[in-house]
């Protein structure tokens, strides 16, 4: 399947992120200040479903993520249960909260959303969602659904 007919059409990306999971977000972002840290979401196509806090083991973890072994491998887990990697999420300490270049070539994962939560202010997360597909990038809207 070629990877571009998987992203939404414009205005139509809608990835529905439970409020507990956002918090369970923001929480790890606080708590690895003021390093980024990172994490996968299993779930179905555009709903976020358990989130699997992974470890940052970049050489230069202030300003960029690197996903740990033992968390990417979760992923063949719950793909055996019918998950699919819904989303990969890492926070920006001093924000802003789009993506990086090097997220940007970084990104090999065009069917998941990558969610980044900026703590530029840190009373005040903001989390922001995209697609990143061959070098594009789509913003994705994030819809809270009540768990
Ligand atoms: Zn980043």
């Amino acid at each position: 399947m070629d990877a571009i007919t998987s992203r939404p059409a414009a205005g139509a990306g809608i990835f529905r992120l439970p409020a507990a999971l956002r918090q369970e977000i923001e929480a790890h972002a606080r708590a690895g200040y003021p390093e980024e840290v990172c994490g996968i979401i299993a779930g179905r196509a555009d709903t976020a479903m358990i989130l699997y806090r992974g470890r940052n083991v970049s050489p230069t973890p202030r300003v960029a993520y690197e996903l740990d072994v033992e968390t990417l491998i979760k992923q063949i887990e719950f793909e055996d249960a019918g998950l699919t990697l819904a989303a990969i999420y890492h926070s920006h300490p001093t924000g802003p909260e789009t993506p990086s270049t090097t997220d940007i070539a970084r990104a090999f994962y065009p069917d998941s959303v990558y969610l980044i939560c900026s703590l530029a202010d840190p009373a005040r997360p903001v989390l922001r969602g995209f697609r990143i597909v061959a070098g594009q990038v789509w913003e994705v809207m994030l819809g809270e659904i009540v768990t």
